[in-house]
């Protein structure tokens, strides 16, 4: 069986021939080199128009990079032609196996960024012996593909989350959707200012935003004041994980001060390494934490006294009745205020603050799938780090996207990973 013949029955190019097929040159890793031609009295496409127009002149020879087979590179050889189009001059064709200036194939570039979305890029590269910046603009263009097909309709919960991307405070916004039949990630910003969320909401447009019913957020100010004003017939709803997430940060303030303090007194260091045990839920615990836990509770630590407030705290998610639930949480902030703890003091006011958009959690229960942006957050943090090598917005926003969007494909994407 000759290449060829595979060739033609995986990826036939219409108005195009493959030719001979022989081996690359002998100082470089092994390739094989394919001709193409185009078919005799064939147009070339007008990279301009797409419209089919009479040739021109022809352009030196180029290599496409097309998907490796047993260790070996494969090369397509091909003569760009230019076309004479009426409208758009003398421009050089446009070919259906790969885009503009591009070196490598289409296919191929869908088959890295398949496989960037099951390993780093930098595996990636190296599996399929190319360089991460190849491997970069396959995940860059696949992007952009999925994002001009996406489907946007049906949202109708989205939480808004932020990330720290680069060290130094600089952070992202991301909203998902969280709706029980889609989860993904829908847009992605710079910063976290009010201005950040807008873009969100220009882009999301006017008739799929009276279109939510539940948007998920943090205490962040900023959020707040632009889903009031974007999203005002929606409910907003203070999600659970981030609420617990600014009472273990209290907790570990608590720990990390009065763990220097004991340790400066000449006291026994009991709170060393109990970071972890004071910030996971008891039915996390490890047997050997557990004990740690039973020992630690014996002080009248401030660090322990925090905890115990956190984990009563647990109790308010449990509430069915909005009611009794504001009662639980007026309760538990006239102890956490009385605690003398400023870091529990603090979380103690902002919830005060934000009665009513907490009442909120109570009226969406049962609607929203509760854990989905903790999930999204995790994950989101997850692709940052694997996909370290760029520091940049626009990097980090294409991995986000890739890993996390749920992005259409085209067709035949599969036919080779
Ligand atoms: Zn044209």
């Amino acid at each position: 069986m000759q290449i060829r013949t595979i060739l033609n029955r995986i990826q036939k190019h219409k108005g195009f021939v493959y030719g001979c097929v022989h081996f690359g040159p002998s100082d470089k890793p092994p390739s094989l080199e394919v001709q193409l031609r185009a078919c005799k009295g064939s147009l070339g496409c007008c990279s301009g128009c797409s419209q089919p127009r009479p040739g021109y002149d022809h352009m030196a020879e180029r290599r496409f990079e097309f998907i490796p087979m047993w260790g070996i590179l494969i090369f397509f050889l091909y003569a760009l032609r230019r076309v004479d189009c009426p409208t758009c001059g003398v421009v050089v064709e446009k070919v259906p196996w790969a885009q503009g200036k591009e070196t490598q194939c289409l296919s191929y570039q869908w088959f890295l960024a398949g496989w960037a979305k099951r390993l780093s890029w930098k595996e990636t590269a190296e599996v399929f012996r190319t360089s991460w910046g190849k491997v970069f603009r396959s995940v860059e263009m696949a992007v952009r593909w999925g994002r001009a097909h996406v489907d946007l309709s049906g949202v109708l919960s989205i939480g808004v989350d932020e990330i720290q991307y680069q060290l130094g405070h600089k952070y992202l916004t991301l909203v998902y959707q969280i709706d029980g039949h889609c989860k993904r990630l829908l847009w992605v910003g710079k910063e976290r200012t009010e201005a950040t969320l807008e873009g969100f909401f220009d882009w999301f447009g006017p008739e799929r935003t009276v279109a939510l019913k539940y948007v998920c957020s943090d205490m962040w100010k900023n959020y707040l004041t632009v889903i009031a004003k974007r999203a005002a017939q929606a409910i907003n709803v203070l999600d659970r994980f981030h609420i617990m997430s600014h009472m273990s940060k209290a907790i570990d303030e608590v720990r990390a001060q009065e763990a220097k303090e004991l340790v400066s007194k000449g006291y026994n260091p009991v709170l060393t390494k109990t970071r972890w045990i004071l910030l996971k839920r008891p039915e996390n615990l490890t047997e050997k934490q557990e004990v740690r836990l039973a020992d630690l509770l014996r002080y009248n630590l401030r660090a322990v006294r925090s905890y115990l407030l956190k984990e009563d705290f647990q109790y308010f998610w449990e509430y069915t009745s909005p009611g009794w639930a504001m009662r639980f949480l007026d309760k538990w902030c006239t102890r956490a205020l009385r605690s003398r703890i400023e870091p529990m003091k603090r979380v103690a006011r902002m919830l005060r603050n934000h009665r009513t958009l907490l009442s909120n959690w109570f009226k969406a229960k049962g609607a929203l799938s509760i854990g989905a942006v903790e999930g999204f957050n995790n994950k989101a943090k997850l692709t940052i780090r694997r996909a370290y090598g760029f520091r940049t917005f626009g990097a980090a926003e294409i991995a986000l996207y890739h890993t996390l969007g749920r992005l259409p494909e085209p067709e035949f994407t599969h036919r080779f990973c």
